[in-house]
């Protein structure tokens, strides 16, 4: 399993073993995000989707939680 310096937690922490999200920003977060953080960020993801009630099959929603997502996880600008 690949290391990668986190962007969230800044250590070297394993990576995830594939892009846990369709495109670019599947792939930014598997070369930046340790597999940890991620799922941290999906225990947040849902308390978000629950408290704006976002569907995320809508892409205007799967985009608000996309920045979301970049600004937990500390991506932004990526
Ligand atoms: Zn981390």
């Amino acid at each position: 399993m690949a290391v990668i310096t986190c962007a969230k937690c800044g250590a070297e922490s394993p990576a995830l073993e594939k892009p846990p999200l369709p495109g670019k920003i599947g792939l930014v977060v598997k070369e930046r995000v340790c597999a940890r953080c991620w799922s941290e960020w999906l225990g947040v993801q849902v308390r978000v989707i629950n408290e704006y009630r976002l569907v995320p099959a809508d892409p205007q929603h799967f985009d608000y939680l996309v920045g979301q997502m970049k600004q937990y996880l500390g991506l932004e600008g990526d």
